[in-house]
């Protein structure tokens, strides 16, 4: 090694600027933190980079435009007694250090590796007094993935591009996530709507209200089918009186939740706040890598966001409980901290997503924050507060009211204590207050209210539910979730509608593909495995070279195959239509696009005519087609009637890529503010409608 002059004591290398400058403000001047923006060497893009015959050994370049950073750091560590590295708590930080290590070792032979889960001067500098080795560890579970993922979409895009078209392309967790997608879209295609109708009496105790539901009628559980028989049992119900058969009250106790993993965050974030997985990750990374606050200069606000550990290290513990006994009251604290159980598999070492200091309120950083990062701070501050606290004690009441041979119910609920509701409102119980009644009384009917429902099918997958299924069942873990849903929107095999994740026809097709010559690597049981096999190298209890070899040799023979079947799907896409170019008069030709299909002509490249293709026949005069046009001020594009302006058909709702299941005509998509979409047939007296609601928000 050549002497070189030493400028600083310690160079410590993060993975981002952010939270350089951040730990910069708690290390002293023998110290200078520099940044390596994230990964530095990978796999090359252009080509396998595998070298299967040689032990799947992977072949890693600097990536482009990287070679800069990574002199300069090779310069600072020639000028530097000791290297620390001090990228994020997991495999993929333990990854990014591996390669910094080895690429600076001929630089300097003091590199360490430190570790810590939040960047707070107490962490930080505990963290400086214990470096260690890089661990081989998480270095080999985050190389088996990168491995494993690479050779998956390796050899199947190429599958893709010949079946399909080119660019196209699948992945290990990715594909499975889509399966699932695609599979739930064909059960609301084949869902039929069924009319039931329910029956509410609107009642008068006194003065007050009541609204009591039609439950029982001849002894038997209601099920009203239709308008007739809704009328049977208004008609039974002339001139009867309503008295109440029975009350009963109960107490009831409901516990907090734990404070935030990665999953759960991403959820709640999605179904409180309307945040995409990818949103949240971003904002919390914010908050953990040090927002600006006033006199405190770059601070840390939360623990690492990446995490499937509920556990709270003891310092929090203690600082929560005292912050509760003060804030809120010895009645708000239990007399031992609650105790959460983690997911079979979680990674212990991690803590669950908290403040790091449980005294900065969301209230007293508003100034601080943008509104986002105050909405997601506020979210994990209650949340981790709240887990801490009491339960919440509601009363529980259950009125039966008779009338002739009906039965109607009133539910009733009264907060008796709010324990840790207190701390997060969001989570309080409704009240439904109802006074207090008893066998005998007789009620008023002030009116009745029935109400028409169709049966809807099962909800679209949102961020939050996709998120859910991928981490019960087992498939998903802390690191993949967000850009699991980021891919798929990106590839456009989905888009977004609303909240809801809707398959595009390029979804399906591919889709449809990956599961005729895939099964196996799209079986969540295989994927299931696979996972617990890579959790399993990360505890050093397996091998990467095994798993490798275990999975290689069938996925070959799967790919293999394939190939040989490619000649039956040729030209599924490049399909002739009966429509004639304007320009030539050869046919037209209907292709698939980056955002669908269109129409081009077979006359290509002589001829370069295409157009959208027409979304069917005008339900007002019959003869032309609906195209999409764009309103010529940019207020958006609208459908209208190719016969304009003979025929002023015209709509601003979307056409669905569906027809209608009862006439064949265009379904149209109208969205239902906050709640989901409607489908509804555009043809006059066919009557087919149908709701698309999102996901239910669903307490954590
Ligand atoms: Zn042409
Ligand atoms: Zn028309
Ligand atoms: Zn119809």
């Amino acid at each position: 090694m050549k002497k070189q002059k030493i400028k600083y004591n310690t160079l410590v290398i993060v993975e981002s600027p952010s939270k350089a400058r951040t730990i910069n403000k708690y290390l002293g001047s023998d110290y200078i933190i520099s940044s390596s923006v994230g990964h530095i060497i990978d796999l090359p893009k252009s080509r396998l980079a595998i070298d299967i015959e040689n032990n799947f050994k992977p072949e890693y370049i600097t990536i482009r435009g990287k070679a800069k950073i990574l002199n300069s750091l090779k310069k600072l560590a020639s000028e530097t007694l000791n290297v620390l590295l001090a990228t994020d708590p997991d495999r993929e930080g333990e990854a990014i250090s591996w390669h910094l290590s080895n690429a600076l070792a001929q630089k300097n032979s003091n590199i360490k590796r430190i570790e810590f889960n939040e960047i707070t001067e107490a962490a930080v500098k505990e963290a400086i007094k214990h470096p260690r080795n890089i661990n081989m560890d998480l270095v080999n579970a985050q190389q088996a993935r990168r491995i494993l993922d690479r050779i998956v979409g390796y050899y199947i895009s190429p599958i893709l591009w010949k079946k399909i078209k080119k660019g196209l392309s699948a992945g290990r967790v990715q594909s499975v996530a889509l399966k699932v997608i695609c599979e739930r879209e064909k059960e609301i295609e084949a869902f039929i709507p069924e009319e039931y109708w329910s029956l509410d009496a609107e009642l008068a105790y006194h003065t007050r209200k009541l609204l009591a539901s039609l439950n029982e009628y001849k002894g038997q559980k209601i099920k009203l089918s239709n308008r007739a028989e809704l009328d049977e049992v208004l008609d039974h119900l002339k001139d009867k009186v309503f008295t109440v058969s029975d009350v009963k009250k109960q107490e009831r106790k409901r516990r907090p939740s734990s404070p935030y993993i990665t999953s759960k965050l991403q959820q709640d974030a999605a179904n409180r706040l309307g945040y995409t997985s990818q949103k949240t990750m971003i904002v919390a990374q914010q908050l953990y890598e040090g927002i600006e606050i006033t006199e405190e200069g770059p601070t840390g606000l939360i623990t690492y966001m990446r995490t499937d550990s509920t556990r709270v290290s003891e310092t929090a513990i203690t600082s929560v409980r005292n912050y509760i006994a003060s804030e809120f009251g010895a009645e708000y604290l239990p007399e031992f901290p609650n105790q959460y159980q983690n997911r079979k598999g979680a990674q212990d070492a991690h803590e669950a997503i908290r403040p790091t200091d449980v005294s900065r309120t969301p209230e007293s950083l508003k100034a601080d924050l943008t509104r986002e990062q105050y909405k997601l701070y506020e979210l994990i501050w209650s949340k981790f507060v709240s887990s801490q606290m009491t339960p919440e004690i509601s009363e529980m009441t259950s009125v039966v009211v008779r009338a002739g041979e009906c039965v109607f119910r009133i539910s009733g609920s009264r907060v008796l204590f709010n324990g840790f509701t207190a701390a997060d409102r969001s989570d309080r119980t409704e009240k439904h207050p109802v006074p207090d009644l008893k066998s005998g009384d007789q009620l008023n009917l002030v009116e009745f209210k029935p109400e028409q429902h169709f049966t809807t099918p099962p909800p679209r997958f949102n961020d939050a539910s996709l998120v859910k299924f991928l981490e019960e069942s087992g498939i998903g873990r802390p690191s993949t979730y967000a850009p699991t849903i980021t891919t798929l929107n990106k590839r456009y095999y989905i888009v977004r509608s609303g909240k809801q994740l809707v398959p595009t026809t390029l979804g399906k097709i591919v889709n449809d593909i990956m599961i005729k010559h895939f099964s196996s690597l799209l079986s969540i049981d295989f994927t299931v495995k696979m996972e617990e096999k890579l959790d399993l190298i990360e505890e050093s209890k397996s091998d990467t070279l095994n798993m490798l070899r275990e999975f290689y040799d069938p996925f070959k023979t799967e790919v293999d195959k394939a190939e040989i079947n490619i000649e039956e799907m040729k030209n599924i896409l490049d399909e002739e239509t009966d429509l004639v170019c304007e320009n030539c008069g050869k046919k037209m030709i209907k292709k698939l696009g980056k955002y669908g299909f269109f129409l081009a002509c077979s006359g290509f490249p002589e001829c370069r005519n295409s157009k959208p293709i027409p979304l069917g026949i005008c339900p007002k005069c019959g003869t032309g087609n609906i195209i999409k046009r764009s309103s010529k001020k940019g207020r958006g594009s609208f459908f209208a009637c190719s016969n304009y302006p003979s025929c002023d058909f015209f709509t601003r709702d979307n056409p669905s890529e569906s027809p209608c299941p009862k006439c064949g005509s265009i379904l149209l998509v109208k969205r239902l503010k906050g709640r989901g979409e409607n489908h509804y047939c555009v043809k006059e007296g066919c009557g087919y409608q149908i709701d698309l609601l999102d996901e239910k928000m669903t307490r954590s």
